[in-house]
């Protein structure tokens, strides 16, 4: 689950990391609002969305005065903001942070990851900061200092000292930032998340170190036990589609291609949608209905991949372990007649009970292609976008 910058911030400043004052807002009058109690003489007006790059795509903008702030607010709210982290539509800013505006004397990058390699937390950092982190990563490798932590002693100051100075903070500033990093790796413990970044950490002109922006993204199977991070969600950010399917545990990612796919176990569901490209087409979705698929779930399953109008055609591909083949058949018969389905339905299924499911579906009078391989299934349900 991913929040807004403003909210990241809240978090860091309760962990003690030095945030620019600021206020989230969602009119033009809340904006100057909220300019006129920070004072001036300088002001940062920031859309708040989910995605980063914001800056260059004209979401981030300094004003010099009350007017300024109210001009670019004006601006900013409700555009559709394109990044390259956004769909080619862009995102619509429904929410601004107005913030004060910090002397930058040397823009820098800190973040917290899990390291599935290692196994551990990583802390890394850079000089080179503000820009995309991934393009010093591919050009100047040897820029991004790592460090992972050893859960026994956790991060340790001596660690955060030696990373803040390879990463180029003066002397006298090392102590603040040795509390911004251990605050961060704290926050990024304490709270579940998945990546906590600071792209810039910024040096002033007087040698304060603060964290400029904020961004977030925390581990969904661990939500059910920070209730307070659940309620920084904000739906409008994300897919109606996935928002739907979050509310019947199907784990669903819409696509852009014109193929849905219906599939137990998210490893057969990733191999089937290689399938559906190596017989050159693309997959509408990704979704992967579970274990224990009712056929309440398949039907809603179908409802929401039909909800796409981009969809064709669909493939349902099943390894019935636990699952029963005949329990599925059942549910994608009775899902296709609840939903009163027009497009060509292409089923595979393999594993427990298979024999049934198969007589199951040819007794249903449906108009379902079945196959019996994942290649003969994908060529099947390419065909069928083909015809119809
Ligand atoms: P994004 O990463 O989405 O582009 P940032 O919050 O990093 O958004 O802002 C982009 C750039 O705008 C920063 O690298 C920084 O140069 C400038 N900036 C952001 N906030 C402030 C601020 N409060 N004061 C001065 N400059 C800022
Ligand atoms: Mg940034």
């Amino acid at each position: 689950m991913k929040i807004h910058e403003y909210q990241g911030k809240e978090i860091l400043r309760k962990y003690g990391v030095a945030v620019p004052r600021g206020t989230p807002c969602f009119t033009v009058d809340e904006a100057v609002k909220a300019a006129q109690g920070l004072g001036g003489p300088v002001w940062v007006v920031k859309a708040q969305i989910h995605a980063g790059g914001r800056g260059k795509g004209g979401g981030v903008k300094v004003a010099k005065s009350v007017d300024e702030v109210k001009a670019h607010a004006s601006a900013i709210l409700g555009m559709q903001l394109v990044t390259h982290q956004t769909s080619p539509a862009g995102q619509k800013v429904r929410r601004l942070l107005i913030e004060e505006g910090a002397d930058i004397k040397k823009e820098l990058y800190v973040a917290v990851v899990t390291d599935r390699v290692s196994q551990r937390v990583c802390v890394m950092g850079s000089s080179e900061g503000g820009m995309d982190i991934e393009e010093v990563a591919a050009t100047h490798p040897e820029k991004i200092h790592k460090i992972f932590v050893d859960p026994l002693t956790g991060f340790t100051d001596a660690e955060a000292d030696g990373l803040a100075s390879k990463i180029g903070i003066p002397a006298a500033s090392i102590g603040q930032a040795r509390a911004i990093l251990k605050g961060l790796y704290q926050a990024f413990w304490e709270t579940d998340a998945s990546l906590a970044e600071i792209n810039p950490l910024i040096l002033t002109g007087d040698g304060k170190v603060i964290a400029l922006d904020a961004k977030w993204n925390f581990d969904s199977n661990a939500l059910y036990r920070h209730p307070e991070i659940v309620e920084m969600r904000d739906l409008d950010e994300e897919d109606p589609a996935e928002i739907e399917a979050s509310k019947y545990d199907l784990a669903y990612i819409q696509l852009d291609g014109n193929i849905g796919c219906l599939v137990n176990g998210a490893g057969l569901a990733m191999a089937t949608m290689d399938t559906i490209k190596l017989y050159g087409a693309e997959p509408a979705n990704f979704l992967d209905v579970g274990g224990g698929a009712s056929t309440e779930k398949v039907t809603e399953a179908f409802k929401i991949m039909l909800g796409n109008p981009k969809v064709k055609a669909i493939l349902v591909n099943i390894f019935g372990g636990i699952m029963r083949c005949d329990v599925i058949a059942e549910g994608v018969v009775a899902a296709s007649r609840a939903v009163g389905l027009k497009v060509p339905l292409v089923v595979r299924m393999k594993g427990t009970n298979e024999d049934l499911g198969k007589k199951i579906l040819a007794d249903s009078g449906l108009p379902i292609i079945t196959a019996d391989t994942m290649a003969e299934a994908a060529q099947r349900v390419v065909d069928a976008t083909k015809k119809a």
